[in-house]
């Protein structure tokens, strides 16, 4: 790998006390570049600006995808990550749905550990503080060609993150606007996916709602995602997420929770989980959670659901009744080293 370090690094200036995630970025990045059908030698750099043409194909045709996950700090300064390969696979799986070139586990691997060790002191270090690392690949050919890009870019770039909390939200379950259909792209992590969901978000936030859960194109009858999260909903002790598909993201978050619920002796049923019987539970003072899990905040509680023209307000669950809150302390846990690590998940 080239390393070519930053002669004015901004980590003085950075105040670690106070500031807004996803506006600062970390003193270096790893870029690497495809072209004539093979990538080139990964090189850690400043981070910066690149110059592209307005004729970029990435701009124009949105070959582009990424990925999101995190480092954390522990008590002792050691810095870890959390099942790095998952992301590595699911990038790739992104790449290739949008016929674009895998990236090699070294660049990706090796990128992730060069980077976040250049940049060791950007990790935050307290309570639910992690910083948020952006993997991505875009095409990066200079041609106005409705056709596969023959050049891209694998960059890694990485911004602290706060706190995990956030308060709870109330959701619209969608009946009209879909995110993903069947044999397109919504287990992939294209970039065009984000862009078709904020038109829908838009709408849901003028009704008064933090965000959408994400239904099935053809019925509306399906939970399947809730925003940018996988969803779960608990029905009396049992809960229940949609299986993946390929309108689903396969989240790390997701599967994390499956297993740890599961460890816990909790039931846990991957299946349909369909508007009727979640709306029926409420009505019958069974509908105990609904939250969405993703990399960025691991839960977002919901507090009420929104269904056609009525809001169905959610139980208020202290910390320890919780399964939702449960299940993110154990992950945290691990994530953070404070806990044991029997499935082998931090690196
Ligand atoms: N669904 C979508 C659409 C997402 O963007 C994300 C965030 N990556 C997730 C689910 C959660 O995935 P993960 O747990 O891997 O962050």
């Amino acid at each position: 790998m080239i390393i070519q370090k930053s002669d004015n690094p901004r980590i003085g200036s950075f105040d670690p006390e106070n500031y807004s995630f996803g506006d600062h970025f970390i003193d270096h990045m790893i870029i690497c570049e495809y072209e004539n059908g093979q990538w080139g030698e990964p090189k850690l750099m400043p981070y910066g600006p690149l110059p592209f043409s307005p004729a970029n194909m990435a701009f124009n045709y949105g070959q582009a995808c990424f990925e999101g996950m995190k480092a954390y700090k522990d008590k002792n300064g050691d810095v870890f990550l959390f099942r790095p390969e998952k992301n590595f696979e699911r990038i790739n799986k992104s790449a290739t749905r949008l016929a674009m070139p895998e990236v090699p586990e070294e660049a990706f691997m090796q990128g992730l550990k060069v980077l976040i060790d250049a940049d060791r002191d950007w990790v935050p270090h307290g309570e639910g503080k992690s910083l948020y690392i952006r993997p991505l690949i875009f095409a990066t050919e200079e041609a106005l060609k409705a056709r596969i890009s023959t050049k891209y870019m694998f960059a890694i770039v990485a911004s602290p993150a706060k706190s995990y909390y956030s308060a709870p939200v109330s959701v619209k379950i969608s009946d009209y606007y879909s995110r993903a259909s069947s044999g397109g792209v919504g287990f992939a992590k294209a970039a065009g996916n984000y862009a078709a969901s904020f038109y829908p978000t838009k709408l849901a936030n003028e009704e008064g709602y933090e965000q959408i859960i994400w239904t099935d194109d053809a019925t509306h009858e399906n939970f399947e995602e809730s925003g940018t999260m996988n969803v779960f909903v608990r029905i009396n002790d049992t809960i229940y997420t949609p299986a993946t598909s390929d309108k689903i993201l396969d989240g790390v978050t997701r599967d994390s929770f499956i297993q740890l619920a599961k460890k816990r002796g909790i039931e846990v049923v991957v299946g349909d989980v369909k508007v009727k019987d979640v709306i029926a539970a409420h009505e019958r003072g069974e509908l105990k959670e609904v939250w969405g899990v993703g990399t960025a905040v691991v839960t977002s509680v919901f507090e009420a659901i929104g269904y056609k023209d009525k809001k169905y307000d959610l139980p208020k669950l202290s910390a320890e009744e919780s399964y939702a809150l449960t299940l993110q302390r154990d992950l945290v846990a691990i994530q953070t080293n404070n806990a044991e690590d029997p499935f082998g998940w931090r690196v």
